[in-house]
């Protein structure tokens, strides 16, 4: 089988190792790839954006299936795009992907499927959203509607800060993302995120982590696109799982479907976790970064069956064998990150590390120049180890970490620290 993926993070070296633990596996393409992707798999450089262009390179190439990683790609059709060219895609439509690229469209399916999440509100403009704060109160939620990178959210806590932060997003610096604004009650409780494939009919869970968004040990400063995370998550027991799948995603999936917007791909369900309920906090229509590095160590060769499975529209006679393991992965970022930070600098010490299914440093954000790694990312390599407890896989992930040479690189050193107490 051949297969192309996507993207160019570590969630995408990670589906590329997964997919080559398997067999069924002959031919890896991954566009547009990295250092890392490059010392497994061929890589190639077109637009992966223009569904066109996709559709043409998998012709030529002979491609059976298409893995896609980012967002992007989906909310601009490509795998619409390839479906109609009758190529077996893992990734939803953009009318699916809605439900990451707009947060009220989300909120309205979750009213529609009375799926529990905060209560909202949604305004075009300033004046109406500031009444709103003014009659709800603080500590309240201001989100711009569209994709801004994790950046479009403020955790109010005052109703001045709200109001900043609506007159922020209706000033134009979110672009056509800030163009409507989404106004949510704050929620209190513990944060997981929950994976799920979806084929239009089936939902079928595939793990659990918990991600670590701010940049500093004990979760502080800025926010970033994730330091660390690890799977899977406590909080996530049994009984919370399976009221997830049956208040919280079941229904916005049947709720998708009923709409003519079935689902298909992963599910990245983020919840908010008090007294044993879930609530819904957003849906991601990809896996997340770098979550999948830690799933995709967990789940090793199946995971290409299973998004396979995912793809053709049979998950209904799929299954997850599962490991009682835990994974975590560390995000080695370049100095400065999520501030601005230098490109360029050498990293040295990775052909010495463990490179094996319990080890593996994904690459992120890294390039190669006559032999030598350079970062070329804020987040730039993901040091992921699997245990059999917790602890020994954390004590494996930073044995890697400690592998490395990269003066101009830091990492967390908490990462688990809520699971681990
Ligand atoms: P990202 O791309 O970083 O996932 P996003 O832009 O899609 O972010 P959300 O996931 O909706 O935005 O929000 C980012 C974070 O803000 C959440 O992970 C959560 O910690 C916090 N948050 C969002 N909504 C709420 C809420 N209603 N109550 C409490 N915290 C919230």
């Amino acid at each position: 089988m051949n297969i192309l993926i996507l993207g160019s993070g570590g969630r995408e070296h990670a589906l590329a190792w997964a997919t080559l633990q398997n067999p069924k596996c002959d031919k890896l393409i991954v566009a547009p790839g990295n250092a890392g992707i490059a010392q497994i798999a061929e890589c190639a450089q077109f637009d992966i954006d223009d569904g066109g262009t996709v559709a043409e390179f998998v012709s030529e190439n002979a491609i059976d299936l298409v893995i896609i990683g980012p967002e992007a790609p989906l909310a601009n059709g490509v795998a619409d795009r390839l479906r109609e060219a009758g190529v077996s895609v893992f990734g939803p439509s953009a009318a699916a992907a809605k439900l990451e690229a707009s947060k009220s469209f989300t909120k309205e399916i979750c009213d529609a499927a009375k799926a529990p999440t905060a209560a909202y509100g949604h305004f075009t403009d300033a004046d109406a959203a500031k009444a709103h704060v003014h009659q709800t109160g603080a500590p309240t939620v201001v989100k711009a509607d569209g994709l801004a990178a994790g950046k479009g959210v403020i955790i109010a806590e005052t109703v001045e800060e709200a109001e900043a932060a609506i007159d922020d997003m209706f000033s134009g610096s979110f672009g056509a993302a800030g163009a409507e604004v989404v106004i949510e009650e704050f929620m209190t409780g513990e944060e997981a995120s929950f994976f799920v494939l979806v084929d239009g009919d089936t939902c079928l869970p595939i793990g659990t982590a918990q991600d670590h968004k701010r940049v500093g040990e004990g979760d502080t400063g800025p926010n970033t696109g994730g330091m660390g995370a690890y799977s899977p998550a406590p909080i996530m027991d049994d009984a919370v799982t399976q009221k997830a799948l049956d208040e919280i995603v079941r229904p916005t999936m049947a709720e998708m479907t009923r709409r003519g917007a079935p689902y298909q791909g992963v599910l990245y369900v983020g919840l908010m976790i008090e007294n044993g309920q879930p609530r819904l906090v957003e849906y991601n229509v990809r896996f997340g970064d770098p979550e999948c590095q830690v799933l995709m160590l967990r789940l090793g060769a199946q995971a290409l069956d299973l998004m396979q499975a995912c793809a053709e529209g049979r998950l209904e006679e799929a299954q997850v064998t599962w490991a009682d393991d835990h994974a975590v992965t560390v995000v080695m970022a370049a100095n400065g990150y999520p501030g601005p930070y230098q490109k360029g600098s050498r990293i040295n010490g990775l052909d010495a590390l463990a490179n094996d299914s319990t080890n593996m440093m994904f690459h992120a954000g890294t390039a190669s120049e006559a032999g030598q790694i350079l970062a070329t990312g804020g987040r730039v390599l993901n040091a992921t180890a699997r245990g059999a407890t917790l602890q020994e896989a954390r004590d494996r992930a930073y044995a890697l970490v400690d592998g490395v040479d990269w003066p101009d690189g830091f990492v967390r050193r908490d990462i688990g620290w809520r699971a681990l107490g």
